[in-house]
């Protein structure tokens, strides 16, 4: 077969990814099929009419009108064209009103007869992007109860305490302890034991639904709430609703020696963080009092 325009054409026509190339001032000199498609159905790109159209210009249009995509890649691009920089490569969103998408755009360079060119090509990574996504989104989640884990609560505390700091602003954190669940996996069996983490954590959630408060899995059978701007007398209040709500749920627990059923321990710690504080005197606060709730017989708030 003659390797001719045609040939090539078809080749170009028949890569999925979307191609155009410019001159070196920026004007369309050629696109292929994939990007007269995609610019068909989308405002983004330049469509089928892509004639004296300058690319770079568009780039210009959409940072002028606050795309900062539009001002990175129109960088990008120029970058390339004054050979700053060998290629480009960039990754950014476009997400359509149905569906949430991403695109790698490629620029390089390439010279025909003395005449310089660039081909940007944009490639569909929604796939990857979205894998990402959800890996990143159980990173921070405990496999068993679904609520964040003991890392991301970490994180969390650390940017919750300094914003407190700065707005001098109290906050709240209680620790709370399962009594006697050793006994409750012995009596009912380990996966029964792993039922009730998962129904102690999906009312924890009920105890942390302002933007700035969080709840997580803190190690085994213990939990950790943070309320933030919260002053003590809001966090009492809260932790003793939660004691209720848990002797509320009924989850029997025979032989523990205080109850029938299902009961926690609470140490609770209110502080107003200062500079050159730090978040862990708020935990060591509230893990002395959990002890002393312990001390004391259990089932109870030490605050
Ligand atoms: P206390 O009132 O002093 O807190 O008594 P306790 O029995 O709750 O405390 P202890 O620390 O002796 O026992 C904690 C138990 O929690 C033992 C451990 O097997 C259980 N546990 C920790 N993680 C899990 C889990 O993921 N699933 C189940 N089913 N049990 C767990
Ligand atoms: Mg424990
Ligand atoms: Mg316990």
């Amino acid at each position: 077969m003659q390797r001719n325009d045609k040939f090539l054409n078809s080749i170009l026509n028949s890569i999925t990814d979307h191609i155009v190339v410019i001159d070196k001032n920026g004007y369309i000199q050629f696109v292929n099929e994939s990007w007269a498609e995609f610019g068909d159905n989308n405002a983004c790109l330049v469509k089928n009419n892509w004639d004296g159209i300058n690319y770079l210009e568009q780039c210009d249009k959409a940072a002028a009108s606050g795309d900062n995509y539009g001002i990175v890649a129109s960088i990008g691009i120029r970058n390339v064209i004054a050979q700053k920089d060998p290629v480009f490569y960039f990754e950014y969103p476009c997400h359509s009103p149905a569906e949430k998408r991403w695109f790698m755009m490629r620029v390089t360079p390439f010279e025909v007869d003395n005449e310089h060119f660039f081909v940007i090509s944009h490639q569909n990574i929604t796939e990857r992007k979205l894998a990402e996504e959800k890996i990143k989104q159980l990173a921070q989640l405990d496999g068993l109860t679904n609520i964040a884990n003991r890392r991301t609560f970490d994180k969390y505390l650390l940017e919750e305490w300094r914003r407190c700091c700065r707005l001098h602003k109290p906050i709240s954190l209680a620790l709370i302890d399962l009594d006697y669940f050793k006994l409750l996996n012995d009596t009912y069996g380990h996966q029964t034991g792993d039922e009730c983490l998962r129904n102690i954590a999906l009312l924890l959630k009920d105890f942390a639904k302002r933007p700035n408060d969080i709840c997580a899995r803190y190690g085994g059978e213990e939990f950790v709430l943070v309320w933030g701007d919260t002053n003590s007398q809001a966090a009492k209040s809260l932790s003793e609703r939660l004691l209720h709500a848990v002797s509320e749920l009924k989850i029997p627990n025979e032989e523990s020696p205080i109850s029938k059923f299902l009961t926690i321990s609470i140490g609770l710690a209110t502080l107003t963080p200062e500079k050159n504080s730090e978040e862990g005197e708020l935990i060591s606060c509230a893990d002395k009092r959990l002890y002393k709730a312990k001390d004391k017989g259990r089932n109870r708030i030490e605050f």
